[in-house]
């Protein structure tokens, strides 16, 4: 584990030069829950280059620079109320965790996924992010209002129940755009009972979010 910690380093340190990790709060989470931590044994090798890799299911952890500029523009803070979509391996839940310092909720569709990061966060001795098996373009209203979401999966629109379940000055971030890995990631604002700002960061390319609010099967 030495090298793949020396090569992550790297990959931090080069994230901090390029100005994508901007933040204390984010480089800090890198440092403390390594991509490695949260990918099967044959792939650790591989956790700080910047591409997706497979886990179970067909599923894929994203490239380390898309997890950073998520974080970035999701601005979390200490004590916030925060729901991710899209579990996977629990590695984006993790880092969410260490930056609010409080419960996070996850929720992840398919069951493998559910145990494959239960376990590992486990492991890497995470206690307070809960993994909740369901249809996250539900959302996850026993929670709500969250002060964030961050949907880790491409939807064909912004899910209404998403929105509903933000504070007033809450923050959603969602990939939005085709099934097959093209969208725009929008940073979208609620400023109001059913008002949004709405602004596109940039194209991105996410697994889609399959449910009822999402694509269907
Ligand atoms: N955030 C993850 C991580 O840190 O490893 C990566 C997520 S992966 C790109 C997208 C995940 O979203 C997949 O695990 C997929 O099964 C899940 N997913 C897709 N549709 C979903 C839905 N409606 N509800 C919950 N999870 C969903």
């Amino acid at each position: 584990m030495e090298d793949a910690d020396f090569l992550w380093r790297r990959t931090v340190e080069r994230l901090r030069r390029e100005g994508i990790i901007r933040s204390e709060g984010v480089e800090r989470a890198f440092l403390r829950y390594p991509r490695y931590l949260f990918v099967q044994e044959r792939y650790k090798k591989y956790a700080h280059l910047e591409e997706p890799l497979p886990i179970p299911a067909g599923q894929t952890v994203s490239a380390p620079h898309m997890v950073a500029i998520m974080l970035e523009l999701a601005e979390l803070e200490e004590g916030m109320n925060v729901l991710e979509v899209g579990t996977g391996s629990g590695w984006n839940a993790a880092l969410i965790a260490e930056l609010v310092k409080t419960d996070v909720y996850t929720i992840e569709r398919i069951p493998e996924l559910v145990e494959f990061a239960r376990e590992n966060l486990e492991r890497a001795g995470v206690k307070n992010v809960h993994v909740i098996p369901g249809d996250g373009s539900r959302g996850f209203p026993p929670k709500a209002p969250y002060d964030r979401i961050i949907v880790t999966a491409g939807a064909p629109k912004v899910p209404e129940p998403l929105v509903e379940q933000l504070k007033t000055g809450g923050r959603l971030i969602i990939p939005v755009g085709s099934y097959h890995f093209w969208q725009d990631l929008y940073v979208v604002e609620k400023t109001g009972e059913g008002k949004v700002r709405k602004r596109s960061w940039g194209g991105v390319a996410f697994v889609p979010l399959i449910g009822e609010h999402g694509w269907k099967e």
